[in-house]
């Protein structure tokens, strides 16, 4: 079912745009030709929905591996010519893959079927982006947002192969059951904490949608995208607003140097409070396969009981 549709003269130009390789990048094997429909999808996040909607008639191959950092990544030689053998490619939009936006374009171009998840979202329920992007592209952290992506994700899976709709439509809405009690979990772990409480402060400002649908404040180090450094005026700022209002713990994330938490926690030790490192959060990728943070789901769990355990 592959189709080899892709020219050479794209090949080429996709090519000139590459600007360099990764080390640490997931599954990167040919696809079999077991009679599955070839899918590529971006982010760990997105993998995990493509599988979890396309069941046994896709294989899915993801470009990031667990802990690689989306903003920053750029596609290999590989990337693009696994993309170009897929029969659909998946990825989230909004400026999250911000240094593949020309390539997902030149495939397009080329006639290969390109879904942007964050299409399926109304702009309405987006949140403003200060920082590269028009809208903040981290969908996945409020549930109900993700619940429409995976109608858009079924959407594509449909097109691509209208002989299995009915068998998607029908993982489509066992999915959306499960991310109903997910959410009915993290809206009843949240309510352990009383107001006061709920301030999540992390690396990067991934958790703008998370804050604003489960009720907490939020405080990024870096910016919407880690392309932007964090400044000192940045660390002694958040610094002070922990030591004023005596923020119990802070968070590294799986997908960015932990390094800057750190640094805060020690701005912070220099006024003479502390404040611990409340554990590790999954922010723009989930967890290894094998381990209990292997799906979307899971991690998100994990997530929401980090959280409501350091800050309790
Ligand atoms: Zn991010």
């Amino acid at each position: 079912m592959k189709k080899l549709s892709f020219s050479i003269i794209a090949l080429f130009m996709i090519g000139t745009l590459i600007t360099g390789c990764n080390a640490s990048n997931g599954n990167k094997d040919a696809f079999n030709t077991d009679g599955k429909y070839n899918v590529v999808a971006t982010t760990t996040m997105l993998s995990d929905l493509t599988r979890a909607i396309g069941g046994e008639y896709v294989e899915v191959k993801g470009l990031m591996g667990p802990g690689i950092d989306p903003h920053l990544y750029k596609a290999s030689a590989g990337d693009v010519s696994l993309m170009q053998k897929s029969d659909m490619i998946v990825y989230n939009g909004l400026h999250l893959e911000g240094k593949m936006a020309e390539v997902f374009e030149n495939l397009t171009d080329s006639g290969k079927l390109v879904v942007t998840i964050s299409e399926g979202i109304d702009e309405a329920k987006l949140l403003e982006s200060d920082d590269g992007g028009i809208y903040d592209p981290h969908i996945w952290f409020d549930v109900n947002l993700w619940k429409d992506a995976a109608v858009e994700l079924a959407e594509g899976l449909k097109k691509l192969a209208p002989e299995h709709s009915e068998k998607f439509e029908a993982n489509l809405q066992s999915y959306l059951a499960e991310l109903d009690e997910l959410n009915e979990y993290i809206i009843q772990r949240a309510s352990e904490l009383p107001e006061k409480n709920r301030v999540l402060i992390t690396a990067h400002d991934a958790f703008n949608y998370f804050g604003n649908a489960y009720g907490f404040e939020v405080k990024g180090l870096q910016g919407i995208s880690t392309a932007s450094e964090a400044g000192t005026s940045d660390l002694r700022e958040l610094a002070n607003y922990i030591v004023e209002n005596q923020i119990k713990a802070i968070f590294i994330e799986s997908s960015v140097p932990h390094k800057n938490i750190e640094a805060l926690q020690e701005a912070v030790k220099a006024k003479g409070f502390e404040v611990k490192i409340g554990g590790e959060l999954y922010s723009d990728s989930i967890g290894d396969i094998g381990t209990d943070t292997e799906t979307y789901i899971e991690t998100f769990k994990s997530n929401i009981d980090t959280i409501v355990d350091a800050l309790k």
